[in-house]
């Protein structure tokens, strides 16, 4: 339920509210505005009577929260969620771009892609160092060399990084290297994982699972949310349908509809909806023209080597060329698109010293 106060409500008063709810067990999560404080109250809605709270010194009023999903939801917080990640704002009126490719591989093919990324247009580098592989057999990561390849990627660009966490014991690991933990779609409702990410306070991305609802989505949500874990992001990927010709089938309703009912930031994610490269710019224009606060999109040097999702990887050149056009269509909406450069490195191009391998400059 939210519980309004009545403006220049004491202190007092708010804090009686909040003994009390936090007494039946229920979190708090106070907002406090120019005028007046706002208290949201997350927990069983059976414990707490919400009269007895309505007569309470200072209350203007009590809502409940109709939905499921109560942190989550926009009822709960009227105002998007807008938060900074290693410089580059989330959630805001910038369209924020995540590149790079489905799989690090090595840390000079990562490297590579990283400088071509940012000169293309990139604000966030993608990396896989745990992948989630339908077959036990195919390449399955490089694990933490991965990490320390995509940390080195971050000194030398400036860009922040995210990865994919699959399981809760590795969790910590990966927020020692990463900005945002990624939640793929095959774990949307792993609850362990979900609980541990939430815990770690750390920036997380939550892919919508191939076959959940928008509800179960944010379902999922709340449990980081439920954490005190603020900094949330949605992200659409495509899901199940009868269609075969694309890998899975682009949900660009998700994108207004999650918007509407919820204040996280909502990404798009055009390359695992597509399967193919030469749809992935047409589902990227229009996840940003229908209101997307971001896109994640693969990019590789040489697709048809990629030890995974080649088939929908771009080019440096054609990630260049759609970030370019997509410009024009964030204005046309009234968002922007920035410039990169404000990314700055904190390491030079070619490792310490100019040295391509810092590991060469002790030896030295
Ligand atoms: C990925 O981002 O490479 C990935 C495995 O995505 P998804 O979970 O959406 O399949
Ligand atoms: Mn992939």
């Amino acid at each position: 339920m939210i519980v309004v106060m009545k403006p220049g409500a004491k202190e007092s008063d708010v804090q009686a509210i909040i003994q009390k709810v936090e007494k039946a067990g229920c979190a708090v999560h106070p907002i406090i505005g120019e005028n007046r404080v706002v208290i949201g109250v997350v927990g069983d809605g059976q414990i707490i009577d919400r009269r007895q709270i309505g007569r309470m010194h200072g209350v203007e009023s009590v809502m409940p929260i109709t939905k499921p999903y109560k942190a989550a939801s926009r009822e709960f917080k009227p105002e998007d969620t807008v938060f900074d990640v290693g410089g580059v704002t989330i959630g805001g009126s910038d369209v924020v771009i995540m590149a790079g490719p489905c799989s690090i591989e090595g840390r000079s093919e990562l490297l590579e892609m990283a400088h071509a990324c940012k000169e293309g247009g990139a604000h966030i580098l993608r990396g896989g160092a745990y992948k989630p592989r339908t077959s036990p057999y195919a390449f399955q990561g490089l694990g933490e060399e991965g990490l320390r390849y995509l940390a080195e990627a971050r000194e030398q660009t400036g860009m922040p990084v995210i990865t994919e966490v699959m399981d809760p014991a590795l969790v910590e690991l990966v927020c020692d290297y990463a900005d945002i933990l990624q939640i793929g779609t095959r774990n949307m409702q792993n609850y362990a994982l979900l609980n541990a990410v939430g815990k770690s306070g750390h920036p997380v991305m939550l892919k919508r699972s191939m076959s959940g609802t928008t509800k179960e989505w944010l379902m999922a949500a709340e449990y980081i949310l439920s954490h005190g874990n603020e900094r949330v992001i949605l992200c659409e990927r495509g899901i199940r349908a009868n269609e075969t010709e694309t890998r899975n089938t682009f949900d660009l309703s998700a994108i207004p509809v999650a918007k509407a009912l919820s204040h996280l930031p909502v990404i798009a994610d055009p390359s695992h909806a597509a399967g193919k490269w030469e749809f992935v710019d047409s589902l990227a224009k229009g996840a940003v023209a229908a209101g997307a606060d971001g896109l994640m999109i693969e990019v590789h040097g040489t697709p048809e080597e990629a030890w995974s999702d080649g088939r929908q990887s771009l080019k440096p050149k054609r990630f260049s060329k759609m970030v370019k056009e997509l410009r024009g269509i964030a204005q046309a909406v009234g968002r922007d698109i920035p410039d990169n450069s404000r990314l700055v490195p904190s390491l030079p191009k070619n490792g310490v010293n100019g040295h391509a391998d810092p590991a060469i400059e002790i030896l030295i």
